[in-house]
């Protein structure tokens, strides 16, 4: 199926529509002049072939128990194993509030089931890149991150850097370096990491935006002396899309780009933040920019629930510090649908502490911190994804990849 899928697929998935637009962005003439004789458009970057990442194509069937890897749940003391806590968003977790069930743990990736294991229950898996691009990162040391073992490979679809993550490895076939073509094997499912066993062995897979090229600074100020073996490849600079949706919506209409998924994913809240310079996230992604001018006091960014920033716009608006502006009203509180950045109900709300501190990072309005003045005594784990990116109340000491 998989070899079907590409090579029809395959000369379909080039356009040049990205191209255009990223042009117009940097050229005043863009918007002002008669267009001039037609020249042909540079030559796109890269070609954007999509792959699953396994052999399990169960997705493209919309056959979700097929596909995904379930969640072992006991609420209200009743055991199940829901399959739908394998796919993206706010999928775990759940919390009774009143009459309704609600899940208040975010889960960034897709789980993506075995189809193959050995007498032993080991998954057999190959598991390979979605697009073509370039390995960035390897993380061979299972215990470094609750990802386990985990590849991320960078894509230049010419939308600014995109990051796929392969995570919960048995074995890593690739070094970071190496050149990648859609479908090369980067190492074979498994389940190492926390919180998931051999039964629920899966490989966890995202497509991520970075944010800061300062994150270990960020890391350093806020969880030193727990060191960071990932560098800027750390989860916590790493934010998803809906990869499965991207993967459904990109096989109905092979011209939609990332960049043009992100931007159509819905916001949950808008923050204004002071105008400090330019933003880091702009210059890597300038698609996420509306009508930017040249000076403002300040910038308004949209932010999907995920975390994800999904626009960008100047703001005559003064601020002192990152001020929320508006919140999408589900008639809970947003703590629980806004992976705890935000606080209050309505249409108004407040950043919480964690909150404050994603939109540092995303923002690199931050101070350098200052050296340590002696060695520290108590040491903590490294944690690589869970520690601010679950509500800051009730959340659970692990999170099940
Ligand atoms: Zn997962």
């Amino acid at each position: 199926m998989l070899g079907v899928f590409r090579a029809v697929l395959l000369p379909m998935f080039r356009n040049s529509l990205p191209f255009f637009v990223l042009t117009c962005l940097g050229s005043s003439v863009c918007a002002q002049s008669p267009a001039p004789a037609p020249t042909p458009p540079p030559a796109l970057p890269a070609g954007m072939t999509l792959v699953l990442p396994t052999d399990n194509d169960a997705l493209f069937r919309n056959d979700g128990p097929a596909f995904y890897m379930f969640v072992d749940r006991d609420f209200e003391k009743v055991k199940s194993t829901p399959w739908e806590g394998g796919q993206f968003g706010f999928v775990r977790g759940p919390v009774r509030l009143g009459d309704q069930v609600i899940q208040m743990h975010f889960h960034e990736g897709i789980d993506i089931a075995p189809i193959k294991r050995d007498a032993a229950g080991e998954p057999l898996d190959e598991v390979r890149s979605i697009s073509q691009g370039e390995v960035v990162h390897a993380s061979t040391s299972p215990g470094a991150s609750n990802y386990g073992r985990y590849v991320v490979v960078r894509h230049d679809w010419g939308q600014g850097p995109f990051f796929s993550l392969y995570a919960h490895l048995s074995q890593i076939k690739v070094e970071s370096g190496q050149k990648v073509e859609p479908g090369t094997v980067l190492g074979t499912m498994g389940h190492t990491g926390s919180g998931i066993d051999r039964r629920r062995s899966h490989t966890h897979a995202e497509l991520d935006m970075m944010f800061s090229s300062r994150f270990d600074e960020w890391h350093t100020k806020n969880f030193r002396p727990s060191p960071n073996p990932h560098g800027a490849w750390n989860g916590l600079n790493l934010y998803g899309m809906n990869v499965a949706e991207f993967f459904l919506a990109h096989r109905n209409n092979p011209a939609l780009t990332a960049a043009d998924f992100v931007k159509q994913t819905p916001p949950a809240w808008k923050v204004v933040v002071p105008r400090k310079g330019e933003l880091e996230i702009l210059k890597n992604y300038p698609w996420l920019g509306e009508g930017i001018d040249q000076s403002s006091p300040s910038w308004e960014i949209s932010v999907a629930d995920s975390g994800l920033p999904v626009g960008i716009k100047t703001s005559a608006q003064t601020v002192t510090k990152p001020t929320v502006t508006w919140a999408k009203d589900e008639g809970i509180s947003h703590t629980y649908h806004s992976r705890g950045y935000v606080s209050g109900t309505g249409e108004t709300g407040t950043l919480t502490g964690s909150g404050a501190r994603f939109i540092e990072l995303l923002t690199g309005d931050f101070e350098v911190p200052p050296p340590l003045p002696e060695k520290p005594k108590v040491t903590t784990t490294t944690k690589t994804k869970p520690a601010i990116k679950t509500p800051p109340k009730a959340a659970p000491k692990k999170k099940k990849k």
